[in-house]
């Protein structure tokens, strides 16, 4: 059986060596599509569900969906990218480093890692929206 929830933020990034207009600092609201599979719960609170929307929800809302949120995500290995992340820093503003970069598959990778180990869900696929026209999927 596989459950999907569908979540959304908006967050800022360049692709620094970008050769079209992508290496310019500018923005996306993502579409997020968690998927999750396993066999139903057989008694309990939770009887007849994979997992509860209410657990999953929380559970990528913290590891995913807070830190992304209005924040400017930059790759730490590029020099211009880290320069800006420690301007913003400096006035207050929400930053988040990748270490690689910030295209919409490497992001999407590092999400379905994350939500795996960290958040000990069994994801068997998470499609990342970048655009109402784009989108990456990574599955297992
Ligand atoms: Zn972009």
């Amino acid at each position: 059986m596989k459950i999907t929830k569908t979540f959304s933020f908006d967050m800022a990034h360049m692709l620094d060596n970008h050769d079209g207009k992508c290496k310019n600092l500018h923005g996306h609201t993502y579409k997020l599509e968690v998927e999750i599979s396993g066999d139903l719960i057989i008694g309990g609170a939770k009887d007849g569900m994979v997992i509860d929307f209410a657990d999953l929800k929380s559970i990528v809302k913290k590891l995913v969906v807070e830190p992304f949120d209005h924040a400017f995500i930059y790759h730490t290995e590029s020099g211009r990218e880290r320069q800006i992340a420690a301007m913003l820093e400096g006035w207050g503003l929400k930053t988040l480093p990748m270490a690689k970069r910030t295209t919409a598959e490497n992001m999407a990778q590092y999400m379905f890692e994350l939500l795996r180990r960290e958040g000990r869900l069994n994801v068997s696929a998470l499609r990342l929206w970048e655009t109402p026209t784009s989108y990456c999927e990574c599955s297992l």
